[in-house]
């Protein structure tokens, strides 16, 4: 469900999609130019927003880069284990036609040890916007904030949009595009954050930018497939993995995970 805008980005969600390109251009630009390439990195999910701002970093590269230098950006994919396999195949067939510098990070403990510790399946952010779960502390916080920290990385873009979720909308209003993330000592760059979900689709057609098969199977979003934390997750898994959705809810009907 789309999040309810909040009167301080109305001005920014309702500009037309042409001064969001430029703007989103022009923030990119930005930091590719003010900061050494291999400083700097791009989270890929496999997603539709991710793959979005990879393109538009490639361009801004291929403008103000030396030739190369692309490559010593790094393209970070959290593969958390509990991936779509066609996510996984994607990103590694993304690579092989856009020829990037992928890093695949793996977390230490898998998604199953990490709910058999909490006793539950995911339950998504407290109203305060802190990970309640540990497997996003494991799966995705652990691997990406030692990686900036071992690469003294400065700046990370992301596909974040602030229509994704109330939490985003909130956050997007507070932080806007930029902001240093004091506890991940880096630069979080947000260059779609106005963008509309139409929107991406539009650049993604425009671009002809390939698509996650995910997508076309039911999923909304291309994120952990065994996730229970986000509105819709029964609806999405019926289409993409009955037999998961039917082990999970066992296992909640369960008292203990075991
Ligand atoms: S997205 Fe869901 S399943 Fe994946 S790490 Fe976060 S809470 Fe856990």
């Amino acid at each position: 469900m789309a999040a309810s805008i909040l009167p301080s980005m109305k001005k920014h969600l309702r500009q037309s999609f042409d001064a969001k390109m430029l703007q989103t251009q022009s923030i990119i630009a930005k930091w590719i130019r003010s900061c050494p390439p291999e400083k700097q990195a791009v989270g890929l999910s496999g997603g539709k927003d991710s793959a979005a701002v990879l393109h538009q970093v490639m361009g801004a590269a291929s403008a103000f880069l030396k030739d190369g230098d692309f490559k010593k950006i790094n393209v970070v994919f959290e593969n958390t284990g509990v991936e779509y396999p066609q996510t996984v195949t994607f990103v590694h067939n993304l690579q092989k036609q856009w020829d990037f510098n992928l890093i695949e990070l793996k977390p230490e403990k898998t998604f199953w040890e990490c709910i058999k510790e909490d006793g539950h399946y995911p339950r998504g952010k407290s109203r305060r916007g802190k990970n309640v779960d540990t497997c996003c502390l494991v799966l995705k916080e652990k691997p990406i904030t030692k990686f900036i920290k071992d690469n003294d990385i400065q700046v990370l873009y992301d596909g974040i949009t602030a229509l994704e979720s109330r939490n985003r909308m909130i956050w997007g209003s507070i932080d806007g595009t930029c902001h240093f993330a004091q506890k991940w000592n880096v630069n979080k760059v947000h260059p779609i954050l106005y963008w509309s979900e139409p929107e991406v689709w539009r650049y993604h057609g425009m671009m002809n930018i390939p698509v996650n098969p995910v997508y076309s199977m039911g999923a909304k979003r291309c994120g952990c497939m065994v996730c229970t934390a986000h509105q819709g997750w029964e609806d999405e898994l019926s289409k993409t993995n009955p037999g998961m959705l039917r082990k999970i809810l066992n296992d909640m009907g369960q008292e203990q995970l075991s």
